[in-house]
């Protein structure tokens, strides 16, 4: 027998939640200034507990001072280190970084490849920031980018109970057309900025009020 899905999950209400995000953030992209597939790579990386707009300052300068990336695989990490140092966890991120550009030399003829496998055999590389780079760099819908917005805002809005951001991604492929896995988590992003915030969600202002009944929504209901 077919699994009945549950409320949240309903197809018309999936895809009303879609038509709005559309409506509302019909522009939204990566906020992550890059020029290239690479340069979002690293960026992805860099971003890992901080903000957009703190990696975006960093990057210009970091891009001009490595380049290429054998500039960014043959730099000693403790050099590395102080140039990215204000976007946090410096040291796993330079190591991620070079390590990253060194597999990329080794293996990939210093090209960012295209396929999800691949890209999870780089240092510092989980499904996130595959998801990222496959559809902001190249279009490619692979699976569901799921960071701290897509994560609070799919279980707010009751399109999934998981807590885990790989059951999350698994549950948003199964409940979203696949030509809308990559608007999707921009989208939500943008909303998670603008109105859905964790702390204090801005719902009277959301259009997507009517449709969500997560616990921290407010004003409650009578
Ligand atoms: S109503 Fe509130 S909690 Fe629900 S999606 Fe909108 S801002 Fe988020």
């Amino acid at each position: 027998m077919a699994n009945k899905r549950r409320k949240g999950t309903e197809p018309a209400r999936v895809a009303e939640i879609l038509k709005r995000l559309e409506a509302a953030y019909p522009q939204a992209k990566c906020a992550l200034s890059h020029r290239d597939a690479w340069q979002l790579l690293v960026a992805t990386i860099l971003s890992a507990q901080c903000t957009d707009v703190r990696v975006n300052k960093v990057t210009p300068d970091l891009f001009r001072k490595y380049p290429t990336v054998k500039d960014l695989a043959s730099v000693r990490q403790e050099v590395l280190e102080q140039d990215i140092r204000t976007t946090g966890f410096f040291r796993n991120k330079s190591k991620s970084v070079i390590g990253a550009a060194t597999k990329l030399l080794s293996d990939f003829a210093g090209r960012v490849p295209k396929t999800m496998p691949e890209l999870l055999t780089l240092p510092g590389v989980a499904r996130k920031t595959a998801n990222v780079v496959l559809g902001t760099a190249f279009g490619i819908a692979a699976g569901v980018v799921v960071d701290t917005h897509v994560h609070r805002i799919a279980r707010r809005l009751d399109l999934t109970r998981h807590d885990t951001p790989e059951k999350i991604e698994q549950e948003l492929m199964q409940l979203l057309p696949e030509d809308r896995w990559i608007d999707f988590s921009h989208r939500v992003i943008w909303h998670g900025r603008q109105v859905c915030a964790a702390r204090r969600p801005n719902c009277p202002a959301c259009s997507l009020n009517d449709l969500c009944y997560a616990k921290d929504k407010w004003p409650r209901k009578k």
